[in-house]
């Protein structure tokens, strides 16, 4: 996808400080960290939303999920952590390529449920 910057970090067209790949996946460091510890992983593929995948597609979500505790191992998250993953304009999606927050790394504060 043109002009999508995770496209271009999964590419290697821009710099990113990645603590995990695979076929499937990308992790690495969220610019702008909202906790000690902040990591996005995005599938490869581009998609916007979950509503543009169908259920093939979505293999890769599961695929993500099955690997999020060892990223987290790896990033001694052993204490805990939180998942976000943003869906449109409501939730303050800002980049339009599906991704996951990891956050940890301290205890977390307020949060919404
Ligand atoms: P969203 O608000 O879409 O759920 O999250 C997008 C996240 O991407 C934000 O936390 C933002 O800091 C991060 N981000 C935006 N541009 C870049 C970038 O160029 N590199 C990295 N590593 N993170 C980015
Ligand atoms: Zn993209």
């Amino acid at each position: 996808m043109e002009n999508c910057i995770f496209c271009k970090i999964v590419a290697g067209e821009i710099p990113s400080q990645k603590v995990y790949e695979d076929e499937e996946i990308v992790a690495f460091k969220d610019v702008n960290p909202q906790a000690k510890v902040h990591v996005l992983v995005v599938p490869k593929q581009h998609f916007a939303t979950l509503a543009e995948m169908n259920l093939a597609q979505a293999e890769v979500l599961k695929h993500a999920m099955m690997r999020i505790p060892f990223i987290a191992s790896t990033l001694g998250l052993g204490n805990g952590y939180r998942l976000i993953v943003n869906q449109g304009a409501d939730a303050g999606q800002t980049v339009h390529h599906l991704h996951i927050h990891i956050l940890g790394g301290q205890t977390l504060g307020e949060k919404m449920v």
